[in-house]
C-alpha cells in the first residue's frame, strides 16, 4: 500500500512550504491530505483505480493530481522542485521532534547552517539565545528532539513483509552454489519487524559463494567482500543483507546461534552450564570434545529436547515445554484450506470474483471467503444492499462453474459509532459469514462498540482487532484484553489480518486469545490476487502465537468451520 509513502511526501511538501514562509492555508491543505491518506484503512491506489480520489474529504484537484503523478511515475515533480531550493539535509532535519520548519528557518537565516552538526553547534552558542522566541527551555527541547531522532534512526527496523521477498529471491539465486542455505535472525523467527537480514550457508567452494553474492542482480552496492563473509545493500528499500559461510560440521550450531532470540539462547546456555557443557556458534562441547553441531536437531537433542520451531524461540516457555515433551504442534502452510478476507472489484479490490477463485484453486484452497466493504465505507467502494445482492448472485453463478471450491459469501461490515453493524440483521442473514471491522472513529468508545457488535449473532469475526499499522499507526484506543475475553464468551473469532503492515492480532495477543480458547481466523485482506500471498505472514504470526490447526478457522473443512452463526444458519 502506498498510503504512507504518499502521506510522507505531502508532509514534507508542507514542511518545505512552511520553511519558505508560504501561505498557511496552502501548508495546511497538504498536512490535512497527509493525515487523511495515512489514516485511511484502504489502499490509495485502489481508490485511484476506482476513480474515486475526488471523493476523499480534503483532497482537492491539485492534490489528487499529485497522487496520480506519484502512482504513475513514483515521484511528484512539485516535491522535486521544492527540494532543489533547500539544502539536502533539511528534509531530515525537519523530522526532528520539537524543531519546526519555522525555527529551522530562523536558525538557517542567522547561522547559515547546512548540516545536522552545524545545527548542533549553533544551539551551543550564546547568540542563539538572542534570537526571537529562543529561550533556554526551547533550546533544551530541540536538543532532546535531536537525541530522540538519532536514537530512533539507529534502531530503524524493516517490516517482515518487505524483507521476506528480498530474502526468498537471494536464497533462490544462491542455492546452486550452496550445500545448505537459510536466513537466520528475527526474519527466520518471523518477527513482524527485523533489523538486519542475515543469511547462513555451507558450500564446497566458499570463494564462489561470496563472488556470486556480491554480484546479486538486485544489489545497489557492496559494503564488504571477505573470505567467508559478504555484505551488500540491495536496491529494494536499500536493505543491508549479510551472508556468512560456515563449515558443514557447525552449520546447525551456527543456525541455532544466529537465529536467536537472545533470550532463548541465554536460557539454553544456562542449561548447558548446569550439564557441564558449553554451547556456541561452533557446536556443543564437553570439555574440548565437540558432541553436536551439524544440525539444529542434534544441538537440541543433546539437551534432551526435540527441535524447537524458530518462530517460538522467544523464551516464552518453549524450552520448558520442550523438556516436558509438551511442545505444541504448530500450524503449517499445508493445513490452510482457505483465505477468509478478500476484497473483489465489487468494492475496492482490483480483481473479479472469477479471477480470485481461479487463483485460490491454483493455491489448492478448498474454500474462499469474499469480504467486500459495507456501505458506510464509501471511499472503499462499500456496497449498498442492492449491490450486495447482485454480487451474491454473481457468486452463485461462478460457484456452479467451479464446483471444486466453495465460495463463501462474506462481507467486511463496518462497526458503526453505536456498535451496531452497517446492514440490518435480515441482510446479514443472507451471507455465509461476517467480519466486523472498525474503519471510523478510532478513538471513540472502540471497546464498547466491539463488545456490542460481538453480541450480534451474525458477527462471526472481528477484523484487524487493534487497528495498528506497523509502520505508521498505533491503533485504536481499545482494551484488547476485554475484547479477547468477550470473544471467548460469545464464541466470536478474532482475525490475524495478514496484510504485511497490520499483522493484527500480533503474537502476544494471539497467546492471550489462545488461553481464552478464542478461534483465530487468518485473512490476507487481499485487494488483488497478488496480495493473497500474504498468507505466509499470517501463518508465521500464528506460529509465533503457538497456534495449532485446531485453533484456526481456516484449517477446518468448510462444513465444519466453527462460525458463530452456524447454530442458526446452515449452508
Ligand atoms: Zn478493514
Ligand atoms: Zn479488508
Amino acid at each position: 500500500m502506498k498510503n504512507s509513502e504518499i502521506a510522507q511526501l505531502f508532509d514534507e511538501i508542507a514542511d518545505i512550504l512552511e520553511f519558505n514562509g508560504e501561505n498557511v492555508f496552502k501548508v495546511s491543505a497538504y498536512r490535512k491530505a497527509a493525515r487523511t491518506i495515512r489514516e485511511m484503512p484502504d489502499d490509495i491506489e485502489q481508490i485511484y483505480k476506482n476513480n474515486k480520489l475526488s471523493e476523499i474529504p480534503g483532497i482537492g484537484k491539485n492534490i489528487a493530481q499529485h497522487i496520480e503523478e506519484y502512482l504513475k511515475t513514483g515521484s511528484i515533480s512539485k516535491y522535486k522542485d521544492l527540494l532543489s531550493e533547500i539544502p539536502a539535509s533539511f528534509v531530515e532535519m525537519m523530522k526532528i521532534p520539537n524543531l519546526g520548519p519555522k525555527t529551522l528557518k530562523l536558525l538557517y537565516d542567522n547561522f547559515k547552517i547546512n548540516t545536522l552538526d552545524e545545527l548542533k553547534n549553533a544551539l551551543e552558542t550564546q547568540q542563539v539565545l538572542k534570537l526571537h522566541g529562543m529561550g533556554k527551555k526551547k533550546i533544551e527541547n530541540i536538543k532532546r528532539g535531536i537525541e530522540l531522532y538519532l536514537s530512533k534512526k539507529a534502531a530503524g527496523r524493516i517490516s517482515l513483509g518487505i524483507a521476506l521477498p528480498v530474502v526468498f529471491s537471494i536464497v533462490d539465486y544462491m542455492k546452486d552454489v550452496c550445500t545448505d542455505i537459510s536466513p537466520c535472525g528475527s526474519l527466520r523467527r518471523m518477527k513482524e519487524t527485523i533489523g538486519d537480514i542475515d543469511i547462513l550457508c555451507t558450500a564446497t567452494n566458499t570463494k564462489q559463494v561470496i563472488e556470486r553474492f556480491v554480484n546479486y542482480p538486485g544489489k545497489h552496492s557492496v559494503i564488504s567482500e571477505g573470505e567467508t563473509k559478504g555484505s551488500i545493500i540491495v536496491k529494494e528499500n536499500l536493505l543491508q543483507v549479510d551472508i556468512r559461510v560456515v563449515s558443514p560440521d557447525c552449520y546447525g550450531a551456527a543456525l541455532q546461534y544466529f537465529t536467536g532470540s537472545k533470550e532463548h539462547n541465554i536460557k539454553l546456555r544456562t542449561i548447558a552450564k548446569e550439564k557441564g557443557l558449553k554451547i556456541n556458534e561452533y557446536g556443543v562441547f564437553k570439555g574440548d570434545k565437540k558432541i553436536a553441531g551439524k544440525t539444529e536437531e542434534e544441538v537440541y537433542k543433546v539437551f534432551g529436547m526435540p527441535f524447537i520451531p524458530p518462530e517460538i524461540r522467544e523464551d516464552r516457555g518453549e524450552i520448558e515445554a520442550a523438556l516436558d515433551g509438551n511442545l505444541p504442534v504448530l500450524v503449517e502452510e499445508k493445513d490452510i484450506l482457505g483465505d477468509m478476507h478478500i476484497h473483489t472489484n465489487w468494492s475496492d479490490g482490483s480483481n473479479t470474483v472469477e479471477e480470485i477463485v481461479k487463483r485460490a484453486i491454483e493455491k489448492g484452497y478448498k474454500f474462499i471467503g469474499l469480504a467486500d466493504h459495507s456501505k458506510t465505507s464509501k471511499f472503499a467502494g462499500g456496497l449498498t444492499i442492492e449491490e450486495l445482492r447482485k454480487r451474491n448472485k454473481e457468486i452463485d453463478e461462478i460457484s456452479k462453474k467451479y464446483p471444486e471450491i466453495t465460495i463463501l459469501k462474506g462481507m467486511e461490515v463496518d462497526i458503526l459509532g453505536d456498535g451496531s453493524l452497517d446492514y440490518p440483521n435480515e441482510v446479514l442473514a443472507e451471507l455465509d459469514f461476517v467480519i466486523g471491522s472498525i474503519h471510523q472513529g478510532f478513538k471513540k468508545n472502540v471497546t464498547e462498540r466491539m463488545l456490542k457488535a460481538m453480541e450480534n449473532p451474525y458477527l462471526d469475526i472481528i477484523g484487524h482487532p487493534t487497528g495498528r499499522l506497523i509502520s505508521s499507526r498505533e491503533g485504536y484506543d481499545v482494551d484488547i484484553d476485554m475484547v479477547i475475553e468477550y470473544a471467548g464468551k460469545t464464541g466470536t473469532c478474532l482475525e490475524i489480518n495478514a496484510y504485511y503492515d497490520r499483522l493484527d492480532l500480533n503474537d502476544t495477543n494471539i497467546l492471550k486469545a489462545k488461553e481464552k480458547k478464542v478461534i483465530i481466523c487468518i485473512g490476507t485482506d487481499a485487494h488483488s490476487v497478488y496480495m493473497m500471498e500474504y498468507m505466509k505472514l499470517g501463518i508465521g504470526t500464528a506460529r509465533r502465537g503457538w497456534l495449532g490447526k485446531n485453533e484456526i478457522l481456516n484449517c477446518y473443512p468448510v462444513r465444519e468451520i466453527p462460525f458463530k452463526r452456524k447454530k442458526m444458519v446452515q449452508f
